[in-house]
């Protein structure tokens, strides 16, 4: 288990002094990478020479690698303390932070730096073979971005994107971890592998009584589905049926409407509720330098992501970001001039 001031810092004073330049950077990235020394990506041979600039001669074949190469951070062109106070607020303010707010704050010239910064981050969150929910499991399906809290019926037609939502429940009280996945519809076809690829085998789920989950029971879960009817016949409120996805549901809204003032773009919705299943699930973590720390030991084991991965995509025409409202700069990638304030003073 890493330790606060130990491994990762527990303040943003201890952050601002052990992060000073980016040689101190790359040492710990290079500690996150190899805790047991260098390991050669090319050959797997263990042990090596540090020749310059972060950089490892490999004993075995002799080849060189870089701290950073294979990483998130790979030929990066923005300095590595940048990304750093990047990844630091990104993990350490409770709701996240905006591409505009995050341009702002580092002082960096081009928005577009700020909006694919955060994408690379958002990108490391799920982990491969991360584990399935367990216990009892709530699940269903919600439209996202749909509706404007505080404008009744405001359903905004063509903005609005089905995603389908898991929680575990606790007894007696309270919620653990949740899953969310954008569907394409809501048939058994596009439910079916939500639940299979959220929830792990054996665990009860309680849905609704839509038929797009007949058969889970036949995948090996022990499915509860709740009629909507029947709690109308008692008397109840079938809006309650499935009280966890509906709060989970209802604070991702309130989430990509407040952090992200609903600005986002359908082709990347996944990602936004990536980062925000991944707060929601570390949502009690006492130590927020805990997060800086998991989201960086996540980047150093992700391959690099290219900048036109980030825009490209099926549905749209590959296009860079445009800021929000009408003080925007060109699109560039440039890095910022290094008489800029980046690190927030
Ligand atoms: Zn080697």
């Amino acid at each position: 288990m890493p330790l606060a001031g130990r491994h990762y810092p527990r303040s943003a004073g201890e952050f601002q002094s052990w992060f000073a330049t980016d040689a101190d950077c790359l040492d710990y990235l290079d500690w996150l990478r190899w805790p047991d020394g260098f390991a050669c990506p090319r050959c797997g041979h263990r042990g090596g020479w540090a020749v310059a600039d972060g950089r490892y001669k490999c004993s075995g074949c002799g080849s060189r690698t870089s701290v950073t190469a294979g990483t998130l951070f790979d030929r990066r062109r923005t300095p590595l303390t940048v990304w750093f106070t990047a990844c630091w607020m990104f993990a350490t303010q409770k709701d996240g932070i905006s591409a505009l707010s995050l341009q702002r704050e580092l002082g960096m010239g081009s928005y577009q730096t700020a909006w694919a910064m955060l994408h690379r981050l958002r990108s490391v969150l799920v982990r491969p073979g991360r584990d399935r929910l367990v216990g009892v499991v709530e699940a269903d399906e919600t439209y996202i971005g749909g509706e404007e809290p505080g404008l009744p019926g405001g359903r905004a037609k063509g903005k609005k994107a089905l995603a389908g939502v898991a929680v575990e429940v606790k007894e007696p009280r309270g919620y653990g971890r949740c899953r969310m996945t954008v569907l394409r519809d809501g048939s058994a076809g596009s439910l079916h592998p939500f639940v299979t690829g959220s929830v792990e085998p054996g665990t009860k789920v309680i849905t609704d009584g839509w038929s797009g989950y007949q058969g889970i029971g036949q995948l090996g879960y022990g499915h509860e589905p709740r009629s909507q009817r029947a709690a109308r016949a008692r008397g109840e409120d079938p809006g309650k049926l499935l009280p966890g996805v509906h709060r989970v549901a209802s604070l991702a809204q309130r989430w990509l409407l407040g952090t992200h003032q609903g600005r986002y773009d359908d082709a990347h919705l996944q990602d936004y509720l990536n980062e925000f299943v991944f707060r929601f699930n570390r949502r009690r973590s006492r130590s927020r330098g805990l997060l800086f720390y998991r989201v960086l030991e996540l980047a150093v084991g992700h391959p690099p992501v290219r900048y036109r991965d980030l825009v490209a995509s099926p549905k749209h025409k590959p296009k860079p970001p445009v800021p929000p409202g009408d003080r925007g700069h060109p699109p560039s990638l440039d890095q910022p001039p290094a008489s800029q304030p980046w690190r927030a003073s």
